[in-house]
């Protein structure tokens, strides 16, 4: 997926942060750059990597290394007593693991890596158009795309809102 990425995060981690006021900046903040922090790799496909493996292939792109990663995080933050962080782990590993699943639609991701190299996709988008995003563009699954790109919207309009009226209303009582 190309553009629903960032927005499907926000969704996710505003779900998770429910319920945690005290916490919720840290944990949408955190959920929504993990959202996307997977295709960081991209740098290295295009400056380092000379587009010759595609990037999905990276182990950027298997889970789990970033299973092993939060359990890393986790440990060390249970070790040093900082046991309230752990929400930070859990909403990161869940926005990278939306980020795989969602990529898995159109692209194939090694789920099972390194233990297998079986690719799983959904659908396979076939290289009609040129340039390749094209290809993705006029798929049925950019449909989708624009349909979370829309309900984030939707409703971060509203929270934003919500968040501006809190704000005025805290501004008169003063
Ligand atoms: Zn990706």
């Amino acid at each position: 997926m190309f553009i629903a990425h960032l927005p499907a995060g926000y969704l996710l981690s505003r779900f998770i942060s429910r319920g945690r006021p005290g916490q919720s900046g840290a944990i949408l903040a955190t959920g929504m750059i993990c959202s996307v922090l997977p295709d960081f790799d991209l740098a290295y496909f295009y400056l380092v990597d000379g587009r010759r493996t595609p990037h999905h292939d990276y182990w950027t792109h298997t889970p789990l290394f970033w299973l092993v990663l939060a359990a890393c995080l986790a440990l060390v933050l249970t070790l040093s007593g900082r046991r309230s962080q752990l929400i930070l782990v859990g909403v990161g590993l869940a926005n990278v693991m939306l980020h795989l699943l969602m990529d898995s639609i159109a692209a194939d991701i090694r789920w099972l890596y390194p233990f297998s190299d079986l690719r799983f996709n959904l659908v396979h988008v076939q290289a009609l158009y040129k340039p390749w995003y094209l290809n993705f563009i006029f798929h049925w699954t950019f449909v989708a795309e624009l349909l979370i790109v829309l309900s984030a919207a939707v409703v971060a309009t509203r929270d934003w809102r919500l968040w501006r009226g809190r704000r005025l209303a805290a501004a008169a009582a003063r």
